[in-house]
């Protein structure tokens, strides 16, 4: 291992060549193509405005927000009596840093170390984590989740039911591999309790502190160290990447060969 991390070089794709994070691993189970072609450089996602929310509120609770104006103004409005404020369709972001901090137990959870760098050996392999709020002398984590909607379902082919966001964005996974890495770098033989703040993009935004993680983090650590060696051996070229042909790279790059049948459209999707 020779690149130490820093905030600078933590997405940069150098870091993720040389480090696994709970993101790619999720990005190479999801499509191995797209994973591929975003850490060679070839492929981005877009940065979004859901994307730049997130990191408006997260900027805020790390106090860096200074920072943040200098490298996103296009977010803030340059002239005029509100000069510096937030443009009328990102004002919402305000509003759902307010509705964290006017809660006592929401505030209670984000106190402790921001955004801390983590790095461990896990699996056979180097993984680094940026973990929101940590809090040693309690024993405890936490990450900032900007959802839509805290309560919505999502279809799961995967589970044959609906589930919540957190299972949706397996969440539960990293939860778990933090956890797991949080208790390797500090030497411990326990883990820390990981918390999800939630917060929705609501006009009137809705706030939950989630828990429940504790009982599927050893579960949840199992099935990735099953997932792992394959992720490890494309990644590493060993293997080919398959394509998922569903996601926006595969649409992007795909050729059609032939006819598919009507009744194997919902197949895989
Ligand atoms: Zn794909």
């Amino acid at each position: 291992m020779t690149l130490a991390l820093t905030n600078q070089n933590y997405h940069s794709n150098e870091a993720n060549r040389e480090y696994m994070s709970v993101s790619q691993f999720k990005d190479f189970t999801t499509c191995e193509a797209s994973a591929l072609a975003k850490l060679n450089g070839e492929y981005t996602d877009i940065d979004s405005d859901a994307l730049l929310l997130g990191s408006y509120v997260h900027a805020h609770f790390e106090g860096v927000l200074d920072q943040f104006r200098i490298d996103n103004p296009q977010l803030f409005l340059s002239k005029g009596d509100r000069a510096g404020q937030l443009y009328e369709k990102y004002s919402i972001a305000d509003r759902m840093i307010e509705a964290l901090e006017r809660d006592s137990f929401c505030s209670f959870v984000l106190q402790g170390e921001k955004e801390t760098i983590i790095t461990a050996e896990l699996g056979g392999i180097a993984w680094k984590a940026k973990i929101d709020v940590l809090n040693r002398e309690q024993e405890r984590f936490a990450d900032i989740k900007t959802v839509r909607d805290i309560y919505g379902r999502h279809w799961s082919n995967e589970h044959g039911a609906w589930v919540s966001f957190v299972e949706h964005y397996r969440y539960v996974l990293q939860m778990a591999v933090y956890a797991e890495l949080v208790r390797l770098s500090s030497g411990l033989d326990y883990w820390y309790e990981p918390a999800i703040v939630a917060v929705s993009k609501e006009k009137v935004p809705a706030i939950e502190v989630i828990g429940g993680f504790d009982t599927r983090i050893a579960l949840e650590l199992d099935l990735m160290k099953e997932r792992l060696p394959r992720v490890i051996a494309v990644k590493s070229g060993a293997e080919e990447p398959r394509r998922c042909e569903r996601c926006s790279y595969c649409r992007s790059t795909r050729q059609v060969s032939g006819m598919v049948h009507y009744m194997d459209l919902l197949i895989g999707s």
